[in-house]
């Protein structure tokens, strides 16, 4: 009897294991307005205004909860240009406070192809809304893989998957 007790713990255990190995991974910041997430495109990135306004759109398009909409102010995420900086990465998101995210482009999103600019796009936006790093297991079903491309520019499952879990 004790030994089939710990067995169904064991399997418990392993089911538990697998999924917890196998799923997006949350930040803890959740906005308040997920239905209308409002952005706002300096003038120092405003040369990639129309693939900014379409890659954060397809989080819209993918994502039952989400909402965006391009604004002039009281925006939740504010899309910023320091071209001029190699420091080695392509962007980055600050999450200044919970409703308030600075996402920061530098010069080696430059050089992307239009397809990684876009995916670059999505991934900060991606953070914007609360997902962390997937695990490495999902780097091909996510866009919010640590590092490297997969050349496509939205959503994918794992990332629906977090932002339907986020924002329930
Ligand atoms: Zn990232």
């Amino acid at each position: 009897m004790m030994k089939k007790m710990y067995l169904v713990f064991f399997l418990i255990f392993a089911v538990f294991l697998s999924i917890s190995a196998n799923a997006f991974i949350k930040s803890g910041y959740v906005l308040s307005n997920p239905g209308n997430v409002k952005y706002k495109i300096s003038s120092t990135i405003m040369q990639y205004s129309s693939t900014l306004v379409t890659s954060t759109a397809t989080w819209a398009d993918k994502c039952a909860k989400i909402g965006v909409s391009n604004v002039s102010s009281d925006e939740n995420i504010y899309f910023y240009g320091d071209l001029g900086v190699a420091n080695g990465t392509y962007a980055t998101c600050h999450h200044t406070s919970s409703s308030y995210k600075v996402i920061t482009f530098y010069s080696s999103f430059v050089n992307l192809s239009s397809v990684r600019k876009n995916e670059t796009i999505v991934h900060e936006v991606g953070h914007a809304l609360g997902l962390n790093h997937t695990q490495t297991a999902n780097d091909t079903i996510s866009v919010m893989r640590a590092v490297g491309f997969n050349d496509k520019d939205y959503p994918l499952s794992d990332d629906i998957a977090g932002i339907a879990d986020i924002y329930k």
